[in-house]
């Protein structure tokens, strides 16, 4: 069940800080999406292709779908032709791919590379040493249908507000870094995503410009339930 209410809460809150919402509709069903697309949500976000593929049939045809998870390079192209964003590249590999494929279907895909910030072992991501090595490496010629739009980047799973604090910090100095030395402030490269429902006041005061929300807008999810 969607808590209207709360949709506009946290749109208010984020429209005060400029940033934007992609709302995180993993698991959830096309009849939630649709009560938030009809308050006028239009980026929502998911990390499962096949449950991507399906509801994106089922759904209006200007939602902006935001892929926020790990992405396999052999399923660049099921979602090439319309995906608006791809949250979370982690390699060259990768890029490479997503150009390759984004070129069939003459499409320019926006990119935010995810930066590994957490203590966690598990999380995907590059770390800085990497994300500097790959920026050398990026010539935006050789990717014409490759948008660089950004940084992207999850938290440790923790209650220590101060440890979060600090992952945001060092995401956000990374972010302005690469700006300003590796893109020349190339305007595309405006995207700092951090923050999710448990975290994302945090991310907004650490300078966040999108936050990815599922649970605070659609409820808990179930898994056991959706697959
Ligand atoms: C599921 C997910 C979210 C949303 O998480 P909530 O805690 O439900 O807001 C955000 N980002 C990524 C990468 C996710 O996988």
């Amino acid at each position: 069940m969607i808590n209207l209410e709360q949709y506009y809460l946290i749109k208010s809150e984020l429209d005060k800080a400029g940033a934007r919402l992609v709302a995180v509709s993993k698991t959830k069903s096309v009849e939630d999406i649709l009560t938030l697309y009809k308050a006028g949500q239009r980026n929502f976000g998911e990390n499962y292709v096949q449950e991507l593929l399906t509801k994106k049939e089922l759904l209006p045809d200007d939602i902006e779908w935001h892929f926020i998870g790990h992405l396999q390079t052999n399923k660049v192209k099921m979602i090439s032709p319309f995906i608006a964003c791809i949250e979370g590249v982690d390699s060259h590999k990768l890029l490479k791919e997503i150009n390759k494929e984004a070129a069939k279907q003459n499409q320019v895909i926006t990119c935010l590379l995810q930066v590994f910030i957490a203590s966690e072992e598990t999380k995907f991501g590059l770390n800085e040493l990497e994300l500097q090595q790959l920026l050398k490496d990026f010539h935006a010629t050789d990717y014409p249908h490759i948008r660089l739009g950004g940084l992207m980047g999850m938290a440790s799973f923790t209650s220590n507000q101060l440890v979060i604090a600090n992952e945001f910090a060092l995401l956000r100095s990374l972010f302005e870094k690469v700006k300003t030395e590796y893109l020349k402030n190339d305007p595309d490269f405006k995207h700092l995503s951090m923050g999710m429902s448990s975290d994302y006041k945090l991310a907004l005061s650490h300078g966040s410009t999108s936050v990815r929300i599922g649970s605070l807008l659609f409820g808990e999810r179930n898994y056991n339930l959706s697959k």
